[in-house]
Formats: structure tokens, C-alpha cells, sequence
């Protein structure tokens, strides 16, 4: 890495009272510079903690918006506004609107993976750290609108044991995770342990067979409790299967294993959209900001705080 652009991000941010949070998936470069690395969840709850008066969101543009939505008198800046999500592109809000006319009375519960006019039609927001809890929370009398991965969806109903109405969206990066994959590295590679984002294709059937085998060594865990569980396992090869910008993380983190992706080419190119080049530019011009409209802000909020656990 050049140095001379590290030196002038560190003094910018300390002249701008700027911090930078990173998600997971980002490339290692820009990682390596974050102040503070996390899931979607970690890094909203990051947002609202710190004193900065600038945030330099190093993720796309839903988590820059919750940001946002969660702390309005701080500048959200996002490197690069065409870093999007295709899994919060599989609905727009005349969809669930119409979903919503279809079932009156129904809860809904969107992933944080929405755009914020999602948010702002929905009564609870969630992560994959705690979209079991929050279904569990909700009156079992309740209908439930879950929305808008449905991979994530099938693994919350057989964890929760409750029918659910599902959208049909997903993510294409971990929509293309095959349980064969896994099988494969299994084969391959001796003592493994499978850390599976619950987002992956592979879920059910992983699900399935764990079940039937009383397999104890494949996990369903979100990002950052992979991060932990790879600290903890005593196993050596450590199949992971979600995007590949968390291998880094673990590695950092539990240097001693072996982390195999589940496929190589599992990688967003929304996520890594952001370079360090970018992140410069953005804190020398203070742009491109990301602000959300007071209205849908305000609408958005309530199902946001029951994420990051506020009411
Ligand atoms: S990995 Fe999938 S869900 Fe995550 S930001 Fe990229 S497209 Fe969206």
C-alpha cells in the first residue's frame, strides 16, 4: 500500500474528526485502515457509538442509509454510490405494499438488507445475528411477512418451527453455494468444520444432513460470530461458506487454521467497489454523502432500533 496515501487518510481524519468502518466482505486494503470491522449489525451499532463527526462507510449503499437513519447529525459518507446490493434490489416498496394489501394485519420483518424505503414499511428490521430472536419475539397468533432473503427465511422457519411467509429474493453471490461444494472439501480436506452464513443455497440441505447425522461440526452463524467460533474450534481446516472477504478476518484473528472458501469466486463486486483511492477522495471532498429523507427516516426507525436492540 502506498504510504503516502495512509498517511494522508490518518491525518484527515484526525483534522476531520473522521473514522472509518468497514464490513467484512471488504478488500483487505481497506480493512487494514478501518477503525472499527463488522457485520451490518456491529457496524450500525458502531455508527451510533462513536464521537466522530464523519463516518467513512466502507460497505453498500443500505448500510450507509441505516447509518444514517441512526445517527442524522453525523455525515454518512459512502465511497462509491453505485456500490449496491443485489439481494435488496429483489424488492421495491410497491411490492411490499401490495404484499402487505394481500395480508392485511401481517407482521413484517425485513433483513437489513433493505433499502430504507423498505425499512420505513416495516415494524421490525433484522440481521442474520438476530433474525431468530426477533420471529421468536413476535406474537405467534401474528402472521409474519419475512422478507427478502429466502434462504434465510427457510432456515429461521425450521429454526423458529413456525410457518412464515417468505419473499423470494436472494443474494447472488450466496444463492450460487452449493451443499455439494461443501461435500467436496469435506472429502478433500481431513477434520473440517463448516461455518455456513445462513444467506447460502446450501443451507437447507446443509441443515438437513446435520440433522439426520447428528453432525456437530456445521454451523449456521452470522459473519462476526464466524469470527469467534474459528478463535474457539480446536478444528485445524475450516470450511467457510459466505463471501470471501471474511478470510481475511479469521485469518487475522486465528492465524494457526486453515480457512478453505467454500468456492473462490464467492465474491460481491459491490463490496468491493470501495478502494483505498476512493476512500481519500471522499474524505478530502466530504462526498458523495448518503442522507435519507426526514419522512422515511422517521418511518424507518422504529424497525431499526428493535435491530440494533434499542426498544
Ligand atoms: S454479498 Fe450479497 S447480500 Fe451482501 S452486499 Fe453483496 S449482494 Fe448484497
Amino acid at each position: 500500500m502506498n504510504l503516502n496515501i495512509l498517511k494522508e487518510i490518518s491525518d484527515l481524519k484526525k483534522q476531520k474528526n473522521a473514522v472509518i468502518l468497514a464490513h467484512n466482505y471488504q478488500i483487505p486494503e481497506i480493512q487494514d485502515i478501518a477503525d472499527f470491522i463488522g457485520d451490518s449489525l456491529g457496524l450500525a451499532r458502531k455508527a451510533l457509538e462513536v464521537e466522530a463527526e464523519i463516518i467513512i462507510f466502507c460497505g453498500v449503499h443500505f448500510m450507509a442509509e441505516t447509518a444514517s437513519i441512526l445517527c442524522p447529525d453525523k455525515k454518512i459518507l459512502l465511497p462509491d454510490l453505485d456500490a449496491g446490493c443485489s439481494l435488496a434490489d429483489s424488492i421495491d416498496v410497491n411490492q411490499l405494499r401490495d404484499w402487505k394489501k394481500k395480508n392485511p394485519g401481517a407482521v413484517v420483518v425485513s433483513y437489513v438488507n433493505t433499502t430504507a424505503e423498505i425499512k420505513a414499511e416495516s415494524d421490525y428490521c433484522f440481521t442474520s445475528s438476530n433474525a431468530v430472536k426477533i420471529v421468536e419475539s413476535i406474537d405467534k397468533n401474528k402472521e409474519i411477512l419475512f422478507l427478502p432473503d429466502m434462504f434465510l427465511g427457510a432456515y429461521v422457519q425450521r429454526k423458529t418451527n413456525r410457518k412464515i411467509n417468505v419473499w423470494p429474493g436472494e443474494c447472488h453471490v450466496h444463492a450460487a453455494m452449493t451443499y455439494e461444494e461443501i461435500k467436496n472439501l469435506r472429502d478433500e480436506y481431513e477434520e473440517t468444520e463448516v461455518l455456513i452464513h445462513p444467506e447460502c443455497a446450501c443451507g437447507s440441505q446443509a441443515m438437513y444432513y446435520s440433522e439426520k447425522n447428528n453432525d456437530k461440526k456445521m454451523l449456521f452463524l452470522s459473519t462476526e460470530a464466524m469470527i469467534n467460533r474459528a478463535k474457539e474450534t480446536a478444528s485445524k481446516n475450516i470450511i467457510v461458506a459466505t463471501e470471501t472477504g471474511v478470510i481475511h478476518k479469521l485469518k487475522k484473528n486465528s492465524p494457526d487454521k486453515n480457512f478453505i472458501p467454500i468456492n473462490k469466486s464467492a465474491t460481491c463486486k459491490y463490496m468491493k467497489m470501495i478502494t483505498v483511492d476512493k476512500v481519500l477522495e471522499t474524505l478530502k471532498s466530504e462526498s458523495p454523502e448518503v442522507k435519507v429523507e426526514k419522512y422515511i427516516a422517521a418511518k424507518a426507525k422504529t424497525a431499526i432500533d428493535r435491530m440494533v436492540g434499542l426498544v
